[in-house]
């Protein structure tokens, strides 16, 4: 895909100023829509898959294709239509637009929008440039001391806040993470948040399990008590668990019991891998009548461990993007609620080096949790 593999990298940068209506034309916004200068785009694992793979599923990148979908920025222009928003304002995007129309749409639930024009999802370019028009229902002002990073991380925020919303996760349910990438950390910090106890977070890296350690330590100049073990001198509020690959899910599961503090199961585990094992291990491991909540994506098909679910009453449940999340998250982040989200970031480059940013971020031996391009 010709926008990344560019020796000179002159793709990345597009300084045309496009609208929704029509992505080629128009120097001005259209209706509704703002110009807002973006500052800052955090890569998802989706980018990078879309970048080697060149496509997911049926969605393939069939011409030159912008990727991004993290990003904030400042607002440059407005069309006479936005009263809302001004030039200098700070913004994080929504990166999807849906239609307003349809059934999803009209009950509120417009992550599942029919005709939703999704940026960076092919063929609807993404953010990874310098200059976009969108519309100013979906830029989001930014309070003054959220920076532009933390901006950009409200994209996977919100997946995290939409899982632990939608889980019904409460005061006091003891809770599994699996997997300990950006999405699984970000689903700790909400989850922790929410006065989840215990909570145990897998991976099978070591060293994702080790970052999600430091990230949770009170090395942070927040106020909210963000170690991982209790103030109080109790157990650790959060354990890690290293899975090992051949590992059965009973096994496993009964690991997950013994991080638990050796009599709790789970009442919810939030699947932030989409691997057919972990989310075995997962309805193995939870309660009776507890549930399932699967964030992760993989395969198109799988198996579950039928009897169990059934058995066991277990509610099995799941997460596409999200909606109504970005003025919550941006609370919670001005609050310090969440802790020290700044700390997901590991790296940055400028959107010039765009190319070693995408290569540090896909390369695991790099140690990336999120790697953020800056203008
Ligand atoms: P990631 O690949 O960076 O992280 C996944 C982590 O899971 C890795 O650290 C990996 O080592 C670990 N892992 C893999 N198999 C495991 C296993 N069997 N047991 C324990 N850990 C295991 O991905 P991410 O960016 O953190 O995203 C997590 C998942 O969420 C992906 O599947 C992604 O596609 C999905 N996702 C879904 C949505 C949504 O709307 N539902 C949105 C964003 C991301
Ligand atoms: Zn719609």
């Amino acid at each position: 895909i010709g926008v990344y593999t560019d020796p000179q990298h002159n793709l990345w940068i597009d300084d045309a100023v496009p609208s929704v209506s029509d992505i080629q034309s128009g120097a001005t916004p259209a209706e509704g829509e703002v110009v807002v200068e973006i500052r800052c785009t955090g890569i998802c694992g989706s980018d990078v898959h879309f970048w080697h793979a060149g496509r997911i599923g049926p969605m393939v990148v069939e011409d030159k294709h912008v990727l991004g979908h993290e990003s904030a920025g400042e607002i440059i222009a407005v069309h006479p239509s936005v009263t809302h928003l001004k030039p200098g304002d700070r913004v994080a995007i929504e990166p999807g637009i849906p239609c307003h129309t349809c059934a999803p749409c009209l009950r509120g639930r417009y992550n599942g929008c029919e005709r939703v024009l999704f940026r960076s999802t092919p063929p609807i370019p993404g953010l990874l440039r310098r200059y976009i028009a969108h519309p100013a229902l979906w830029c989001h002002k930014l309070p003054p001391s959220l920076s532009f990073e933390d901006g950009a991380l409200l994209e996977p925020l919100s997946v995290a806040l939409a899982a632990v919303e939608r889980a019904n996760l409460r005061l006091g349910d003891a809770a599994l993470i699996c997997g300990a990438g950006p999405i699984g950390l970000a689903t700790l910090l909400c989850a922790r948040a929410a006065g989840a106890y215990p909570l145990v977070i897998t991976d099978l890296d070591a060293g994702r399990l080790a970052f999600a350690e430091s990230l949770l330590s009170s090395s942070s100049s927040s106020s909210s008590s963000s170690s991982s073990s209790s103030s109080s001198g109790g157990p650790a509020r959060v354990r890690t668990l290293l899975v090992a690959p051949e590992e059965t899910k009973e096994a496993l599961a009964a690991r997950i019991v013994d991080a638990m503090g050796g009599r709790t199961e789970p009442d919810v585990a939030l699947e932030c891998t989409g691997a057919e094992t972990s989310i075995g291990a997962a309805i193995e491991a939870v309660r009776f009548g507890g549930t399932v909540f699967v964030v992760g994506v993989g395969k198109s098909e799988m198996e579950f461990p039928f009897m169990r679910m059934s058995t066991r009453e277990v509610d099995v449940r799941f997460q596409y993007r999200y909606a109504n999340t970005w003025p919550r998250a941006i609370r919670l982040v001005e609050a310090g609620v969440l802790g020290d989200v700044g700390k997901l970031v590991t790296h940055r480059f400028p959107i010039e080096e765009a190319v070693s940013a995408f290569e540090t971020s896909a390369d695991p031996k790099n140690g990336a949790i999120k790697v953020m391009i800056t203008n």
